[in-house]
């Protein structure tokens, strides 16, 4: 049966990388559910004329809904891939829980968790030495001054050292109960080092589910 991959990571730890390097290298499909959700406000579709409010005003769309857009979305796919990798999703326990109870429950077996783990003092540097493309939004690091797109790179209010230790412990807060609920189900990857480093820890992970790379 198809895995299904809850991956967790704090601002910062390199969770959208890792994302990459399984839609690159593996047979999956990635659900994030920012994208989902703008997606279905673009379609205007039901779930996007309830949420466009919502998310334009920068609130939390109901753990209903979204749970509903997840299931619709996976009910399309599941077969056809080795794991659909999620994203954003469960946010909360009422979710985790929700997506153990879809399909009668005939999916719990096959969620998996991968939790990036980097220390505290790692992820406050990285992400204050970080800049974007004022233009695109592309990011890169504190060397780079232009981007490809030719756009000038800024240094953005959010990624301020203070403003990212908020970010960082609003994140614990939310996703220890999440991570609590998935205790049995967990797998701790160190997100530390290079990408190449965190990529080859995620490999020996999916490896571990029996889920091998594609290209
Ligand atoms: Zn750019």
């Amino acid at each position: 049966m198809t895995a299904i991959i809850v991956l967790l990571g704090a601002p910062g730890s390199g969770k959208g990388t890792v994302a990459q390097h399984l839609v690159d290298n593996y047979e999956v499909l990635h659900f994030s559910t920012g994208n989902l959700l703008r997606d279905e406000v673009k379609k205007e579709s039901d779930i996007g004329l309830k949420v466009k409010d919502v998310l334009s005003s920068g609130g939390l769309v109901s753990d209903d809904i979204v749970s509903e857009l997840v299931e619709q979305k996976m009910k399309d796919s599941l077969e056809e891939v080795d794991a659909v990798i999620l994203d954003g999703y469960p946010r909360t326990r009422t979710q985790a829980i929700k997506l153990d109870d879809m399909k009668s429950g005939a999916l719990r077996s096959s969620i998996h968790v991968i939790e990036l783990d980097v220390n505290e003092e790692e992820v406050v540097e990285r992400i204050s030495k970080r800049q974007v493309c004022s233009v695109c939004g592309k990011t890169y690091g504190y060397l780079d001054t232009v981007c490809s797109c030719g756009g000038k790179l800024i240094k953005r209010k959010d990624d301020e050292e203070s403003v990212v230790r908020k970010r960082l412990e609003k994140y614990e807060e939310e996703t220890l109960p999440i991570s609590e609920y998935y205790s049995d189900r967990l797998i701790r990857v160190s997100g530390e080092g290079t990408r190449r480093e965190v990529a080859q820890r995620v490999d020996e992970a999916l490896r571990s589910l029996g889920i091998e790379k594609r290209r």
